[in-house]
Parts: C-alpha cells; structure tokens; sequence
C-alpha cells in the first residue's frame, strides 16, 4: 500500500503539534513507521488519505461497537446541532440518557456526566477520598485510568511502599497517595491494607483489563476485592470506560456478579464524542456539589451533541437484544480462526477474550497481569501489525491494546482477516 499523502500529512503536523498527534499512541511510536490519516469510516471499514480501505480492529478504541457512522447517532447529533451546540444551561436531553443508563447498570442511581474516561476517574477518586475521609487508593500495575496526576504512578521499591510519578510533572506528594497492588494477586491488596489501616479510600480497578492487553480477572479476584473493600470501609470503583456498555447492557458488574461503589465510564457511552460519566448510589452522588461538599463542574459537560450521540447508542444497545450473543458469537469464531491458523504456522502465542475485548501476545505463557504481558511486548508483534496493515487489516498499534469487535464486522470480514493472518505468519 502506498502512505504518500499521510507520510505528508504526518511531516506537517510534526511542526505544529507535538509529535504529530493529540494521543501518544496513535503516533505509532511502539511500532514504528508513520501513523495512517484518516479521512472517513463506515461500519467495520477505515479509509485513509490515500484511499486505502481497512478492516478496523480498533473502532476508535471502543467507543464504535455498532460500526462507524452509525445512522441513528450521525442522525440524532445532525437534528440536535440545528437547535444550537451549547447553552451552559440544563437540557432535557441529559435527564433522559441518565434515566436510561441508571437503568441498564446495577446498582448505580443517579450518575454525573463528564467529557472524557479521564475525568470520569479522577472526579470518581475524588468522590471517594470526599465520601470516606481517607486520602489513599489503590490501583493495578497496568491497569489505565486516564492520564490524570494520581494514575501516572510507577512502582516504588516494595509492595507496601508507596507509589512513585511514572511522568515528570506528577509530584512526589501525589505519588504517594497512589498504592500500587498486582492485577488478580489478592495477597498483594491484602499486605497494602495491612500497611496502611484505615487509610484507604478507594480501590480503583479495570474489571476486565484492557490496556495491558485484554486480561481477564481470574480466581474470583473482583469478588475477593469486594469482600476486602467491605471489611475495610474503602469504596470499590470499577473503571468501565472500556467494559461498559461493551461486556453486557451492564458492564463488568452485571457479567461477574460483582457490585462496585462507584462506576466510570467513556467510550461507548459517548457514542464517538467526548463523553465520560460517573455514577453510584444516591448515598454517594450526593456527596457531589451542588447537593454535597465534594466540588466537581464542567462548562461542557452534559453537552447537547455529546447527549444525543451517546443517547442514540445507548438506545440502539438497550433496544437490540441480541447485541451480545452476536458480539459474543463473531468474536469467538474470529479467535478460533487465528487459534487454528498461528497454531498451523507453529507460532507460540497467547490469546485471551472477554466478549469482544480480545488480544493475541506472542509468547508461551498465560497472560494475567501486567509483568506476564510486558513479556509478550516482543518485535515479532510490531512485524505482525505492519504486515497486518499493508493486507489491510488494522490493529491497535500496541502489544498492550486490546482489539475491539464491532457488530458492523461480517463473517465475510473476519473471513479475511484470518486468512491475512495466516498469509503473514506462514
Ligand atoms: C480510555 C480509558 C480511560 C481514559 O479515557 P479518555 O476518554 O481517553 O480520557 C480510562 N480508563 C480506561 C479503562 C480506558 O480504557
């Protein structure tokens, strides 16, 4: 394939932005090379600049499950845009998309919208520290919350000492606030409350982990982390910004059986524009101002375009009661297909899923935590997504993302990919 007008493209925003984007990874810098340009999308195809066509693994990095410029969202921000694109002001719209996500998720009841997963995390932290009078939290070794100052957050030197910033500009102070536990180790969230009683404000954790590659919760570990949370007075948040919407109607909860306190979400709820949300029981939300003490506020939050993208989605997901089975179905047929042709190519690989979260690591161990998943952050991946790109097929440009499925992918698509698959690994 030729990348003249995106190589060009990409030499004039390198002058102006840096390093070319407005996210770090879509600057290909894992993988190397220059990162496509986009010019538009349709259900499960991309085309770039120069009018390659591409079968889409990332979909936005979730937020497309039903397919790329999906009728009745295209419809409903075009409707809503004619009667003006923001007031400052309450809006009838944000009433009826909480009403309908209150009622697709257990155990929450009243939820507060955002503009992004970031901040979705960060005013859902500061929720809790706000509920429970305590200043530390818990998070999981490669588990991705945002790119606010509490998760940029590196291992100290021991399990039960505190955290250290993973970015300049993130202070030592904030630092050490973060406690970092190992995602489905429970001993390690056992030895950092034996360290720190009482002080623990809040566990903050991806259900499902997605951006160390899909890794699954193992053991019943969402469960053990409930019961701890409980013992303790410390609130369990499940940041579903990436499961929500996504593993069922109700997310991670509803597929584990497992009650968080405080719920985050982004991607799909925002239909493909920049929208966040937290939610919890009344109890919780109305700590928030105006009704509590703890301060949180947006200009654009709650925007009308941003309410009527993510209203029209979640719609089209409550309505449609087979979304699931058919995600579940086209993403187990696609990991069956790649199991079956890197098997016949003698390949040493890893495959995990979740629905239609799934990942493939080229490496001989099983994946359940973040040091198992740095092992599989081999050049074998980066050869694999370059040759999967010029075939036409495109992957997330990372070993540590997760493919997203979208229900716009055909049987005659997935087809494809597995033979490419197969062609570029023989
Ligand atoms: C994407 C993501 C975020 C951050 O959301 P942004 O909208 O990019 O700020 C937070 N948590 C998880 C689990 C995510 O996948």
């Amino acid at each position: 394939m030729l990348y003249k007008r995106s190589s060009e493209l990409f030499v004039e925003a390198l002058k102006y932005i840096p390093g070319g984007v407005n996210s770090p990874v879509r600057a290909f810098k894992s993988v190397g090379g220059t990162p496509i340009y986009v010019k538009k999308a349709n259900g499960a195809y991309l085309y770039d600049e120069d009018n390659n066509q591409y079968i889409d693994y990332i979909n936005s990095w979730g937020p497309m499950i039903l397919g790329h410029a999906y009728e009745p969202v295209v419809n409903a921000v075009i409707e809503k845009t004619k009667q003006g694109t923001s007031f400052g002001t309450p809006t009838e719209i944000e009433t009826e998309i909480a009403q309908l996500a209150v009622s697709m998720v257990p155990n929450i009841d009243k939820i507060r919208f955002v503009n992004s997963g970031t901040e979705a995390c960060m005013s859902a932290v500061r929720l809790a520290r706000g509920f429970t009078n305590r200043e530390k939290i818990i998070k999981f070794r490669g588990c991705y919350h945002g790119h606010s100052d509490s998760f940029l957050i590196a291992a100290g030197s021991g399990l039960s000492t505190f955290g250290v910033p993973s970015s300049p500009g993130v202070t030592k102070g904030t630092a050490q606030d973060t406690l970092l536990a190992n995602f489905n180790d429970i001993e390690s969230v056992i030895e950092l409350f034996k360290a720190n009683p009482n002080q623990i404000a809040a566990i903050i954790i991806e259900p499902v982990a997605g951006n160390m590659g899909c890794v699954p919760p193992v053991n019943n570990f969402l469960q053990k982390l409930r019961s701890i949370c409980d013992e303790n007075g410390t609130l369990l948040i499940f940041d579903e910004v990436m499961t929500g919407f996504r593993l069922a109607k109700g997310g991670a909860q509803e597929l584990y059986n497992v009650t968080a306190d405080i719920v985050c979400f982004g991607k799909v709820i925002g239909g493909g524009l920049p929208v966040g949300a937290f939610a919890a029981r009344t109890e919780i939300m109305d700590y928030l101002a105006p009704v509590g003490p703890v301060y949180q506020a947006g200009t654009l939050s709650g925007n009308p375009l941003a309410m009527a993208a993510g209203l029209a989605m979640l719609q089209a997901i409550n309505n449609d009661t087979e979304l699931f089975n058919r995600l579940e179905e086209k993403t187990a047929y696609l990991e069956a297909g790649i199991r079956n042709v890197l098997t016949q190519n003698n390949k040493t690989f890893t495959i995990n899923r979740v629905g239609s979260m799934i990942s493939v690591f080229f490496c001989d161990i099983t994946v359940e935590n973040y040091e198992d998943a740095a092992k599989a952050d081999t050049p074998e991946f980066k050869k694999f997504f370059h040759d999967l790109l010029e075939r036409g097929v495109y992957i997330a440009p990372s070993s540590y993302e997760t493919w997203f499925i979208t229900d716009a992918l055909t049987y005659d698509d997935l087809d494809k990919t597995i033979e490419v698959i197969n062609e570029v690994t023989k």
